[in-house]
C-alpha cells in the first residue's frame, strides 16, 4: 500500500487515502445493507417459525386432550366392565349356591315323594283288585264259543256293569225266582267304554314303586274271552299272538308298562339301571322258557323248573334273560316268545287261554357306595335294599344273553364298602289261563289234563292270597309252579294288582260270579294290610 505512495506529495497521499476511505465506506455500507436484508429475512423466518410452533403446540395440546379423553373413556369402560364382571361373578356365585340349595331340597322332596308314594300304595294295600267289564261283542251272540251248548242263547243280555267306578252290579235272575242285584266293591271298576289309556293310568303308579325298590306283579284273571289278553297285551289277530296292533292307543298293559319303565329309567343317572326280560309259559304245571335258543340261535321252548334259593327267594335256574335297552327291543323279543307260544310242538294247546303267560322284567339298579345311603334315604327301603344287595359288578350290559346260573357264578366279588352295589327288582306281568269252571264230566284226554291243571293252579293262587290275608306263617307257594314262580312279587312287601276281567253277558253269569268271588277274597288281603298299619308290625313299622 505504501509502496505506491513513494514520491507522492502529501496532498496526493491524502487524496489517495480519502478516495480509499470512501471506497471502503461504500463497500461497508453495501455489506451492511446486505446484512440488513439477511436479518430481515431471518426475522421473517423466525416469525413464521414461531407461528408454526405456536400452531403445532396448539395442535399438540388439542390432540393430546382428545387422546387423554379417549384413554379416560377406555379406562372408565374397563372399570365398568370390571364392576359388571364382579357383579356377574357374585350373581353366578349366588346362583350356584341357590342351585345347590334347590338340588338339596329336590333330593329331600324326592325322598319324601318316595316315602309318601309308598305310604299311599301301602294304604291302598299291597294287593289291590281292579275289575274291567268288557263291552258286549258280536261273538257273544254267536254259537260255538267255549261255553257249553246248553247255556248258549241267541240273544245277549248285559247283566254285569259298572254302577260307579268302585262298584260292579250283577243282575241275577233264575227261573221261578225274583231277580236280585248283587254288588261287588273293588279299588277301581272300569266300565265297557273305558279305554286302555284309562286302565293304564291307574297301573302306572305301581311302576314308580318298582323303581323305588319294590317287586310288582300285575295279573289278569277271568274266563276265556273276558278280555285278559286284550287288557295285558292289546288286540290279537287270529294267527298271531303278538303285539299286532298298529294303533298305539290299543296297546295293553305289558307294552305300556315297559315304555313307562324305560321313561322312568331315562330320568335317572345314565348307566344306573338295566333291564332284562324273560318270557315263560306255565302249561300243565310245567314252566316253558319261551326265549331259550338252540345252538343255531333258533328260539325253541325249553322246560325249566322253579326252585327256592337259600335266601328264600324263587328262582328259575337256566332261565333265559335277555338284556333290553328300550321298549321296542322288548316288544320285538316278547313277540318272538309269543309266536313260539302257538308254534312249538311241545307247547301244543288249542287256545292260549289254556296256559299262564308270565313276562318278567328284572331291573338291576347299580348304587355306588357314596350315594347308597342318600339316594335311598327312606329308611325302610334302604334297610330292605341293604339286605338284598349282592355285592357284585354288573355283567356287561350288552352281553345280551345270560342265564340265572351263569349270573350267579361269574361276577367278581367286591368289597361291599367302596364298590358299586346292585340289587334287583322284578315286574311280573301275567296273563292267566281262562278261569271258566268247565265241568270234568265228558272231558277227556288233553282237555281233561289242561282243565285240571288250570283249576289246581288257580285254586293254589287263591289259597296263597288267602294265607297272606290271614297272615298265616306258612304260605303254600309251592303247591303250584305258578304260585312258586310268582312268590316274590305276590308276598312280602311286593305290590300285586289283580285285574279281574268280566264278560257282561247273561250266559257267562256263573263265570263272572266266580271271578268276582275270587277278586273279593283277594281283597281281604288288602283289609289285612290296613289292619296291619293300625297295629304296627315290626317289619313294616318305620
Ligand atoms: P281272554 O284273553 O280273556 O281270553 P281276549 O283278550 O282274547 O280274552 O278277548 C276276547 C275278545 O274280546 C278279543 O277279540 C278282544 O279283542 C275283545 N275284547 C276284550 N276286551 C275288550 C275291550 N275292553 N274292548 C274291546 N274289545 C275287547
Ligand atoms: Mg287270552
Amino acid at each position: 500500500q505504501y509502496r505506491g505512495l513513494a514520491g507522492r506529495s502529501t496532498h496526493e497521499v491524502l487524496q489517495l487515502y480519502s478516495a480509499r476511505g470512501q471506497q471502503q465506506k461504500l463497500q461497508r455500507s453495501s455489506v451492511v445493507v446486505q446484512l440488513h436484508g439477511v436479518i430481515k429475512r431471518l426475522k421473517q423466518d423466525l416469525k413464521s417459525l414461531r407461528s408454526c410452533t405456536l400452531q403445532l403446540s396448539k395442535d399438540f395440546q388439542r390432540q393430546s386432550k382428545t387422546y387423554l379423553y379417549q384413554v379416560l373413556t377406555a379406562v372408565q369402560g374397563i372399570q365398568l366392565q370390571n364392576e359388571a364382571m364382579q357383579m356377574f361373578q357374585i350373581k353366578a356365585f349366588d346362583l350356584e349356591q341357590s342351585l345347590q340349595e334347590v338340588t338339596e331340597r329336590y333330593e329331600k322332596e324326592k325322598q319324601k315323594r318316595r316315602a309318601l308314594h309308598n305310604s299311599l300304595i301301602e294304604l291302598r294295600g299291597n294287593i289291590r283288585v281292579h275289575c274291567r267289564i268288557r263291552p258286549l261283542l258280536p261273538f257273544d251272540t254267536a254259537a260255538g264259543h267255549s261255553i257249553s251248548q246248553d247255556r248258549q242263547r241267541n240273544f245277549s243280555e248285559e247283566v254285569a256293569y259298572a254302577a260307579d267306578d268302585e262298584t260292579v252290579l250283577v243282575k241275577c235272575s233264575r227261573p221261578g225266582h225274583a231277580p236280585t242285584n248283587k254288588s261287588f266293591q273293588f279299588e277301581r271298576v272300569y266300565s265297557a267304554s273305558e279305554s286302555q289309556d284309562t286302565v293304564f293310568a291307574d297301573v302306572a303308579p305301581l311302576l314308580t314303586s318298582l323303581l323305588d325298590g319294590y317287586n310288582v306283579c300285575i295279573m289278569a284273571y277271568g274266563q276265556t274271552g273276558s278280555g285278559k289278553t286284550y287288557t295285558m297285551l292289546g288286540p290279537q289277530s287270529e294267527e298271531n299272538f303278538a303285539f299286532f296292533t298298529e294303533d298305539e292307543s290299543e296297546l295293553g298293559i305289558i307294552p305300556r308298562a315297559t315304555q313307562e319303565v324305560f321313561r322312568l329309567i331315562s330320568e335317572k343317572p345314565p348307566g344306573s339301571y338295566w333291564v332284562e326280560v324273560s318270557v315263560v309259559e306255565v302249561y300243565n304245571n310245567d314252566i316253558f322258557d319261551l326265549l331259550a335258543k338252540d345252538s343255531c340261535g333258533k328260539v325253541f321252548g325249553v322246560k325249566r323248573d322253579v326252585v327256592t334259593t337259600r335266601e328264600g327267594k324263587s328262582d328259575v335256574p337256566l332261565l333265559t334273560h335277555e338284556t333290553v335297552e328300550n321298549a321296542s327291543e322288548f316288544l320285538h323279543l316278547v313277540n318272538k316268545g309269543l309266536q313260539l307260544r302257538v308254534r312249538h310242538p311241545t307247547l301244543v294247546h288249542a287256545h292260549s287261554s289254556r296256559s299262564h303267560l308270565v313276562v318278567t322284567l328284572t331291573i338291576t339298579t347299580i348304587v355306588s357306595g357314596d350315594n347308597f345311603g342318600t339316594s335311598w334315604e327312606d329308611e325302610q327301603t334302604s334297610q330292605r335294599l341293604n339286605k338284598e344287595v349282592s355285592c357284585t359288578f354288573p355283567q356287561k350290559m350288552r352281553d345280551s344273553k345270560s342265564t340265572s346260573s351263569s349270573r350267579a357264578s361269574s361276577p367278581t366279588q367286591l368289597e361291599a364298602t367302596e364298590k358299586p352295589k346292585q340289587f334287583k327288582t322284578r315286574l311280573q306281568l301275567v296273563d292267566l289261563a281262562g278261569s271258566e269252571c268247565v265241568g270234568m264230566s265228558g272231558v277227556t284226554g288233553t282237555a281233561l289234563r289242561e282243565t285240571s291243571f288250570i283249576n289246581r293252579s288257580l285254586s293254589a293262587l287263591a289259597d296263597v292270597l288267602g294265607a297272606i290275608a290271614e297272615q298265616r306263617s306258612h304260605v303254600p307257594y309251592r303247591n303250584s309252579k305258578l304260585t312258586h314262580l310268582l312268590q316274590d312279587s305276590v308276598g312280602g312287601d311286593a305290590k300285586l294288582l289283580v285285574m279281574l276281567c268280566i264278560s257282561p253277558d247273561q250266559k257267562y253269569l256263573t263265570e263272572s260270579m266266580q271271578s268276582l268271588g275270587f277278586g273279593t277274597r283277594a281283597r281281604q288281603v288288602q283289609r289285612g294290610q290296613v289292619k296291619k298299619k293300625n297295629f304296627p308290625v315290626p317289619s313294616k313299622a318305620k
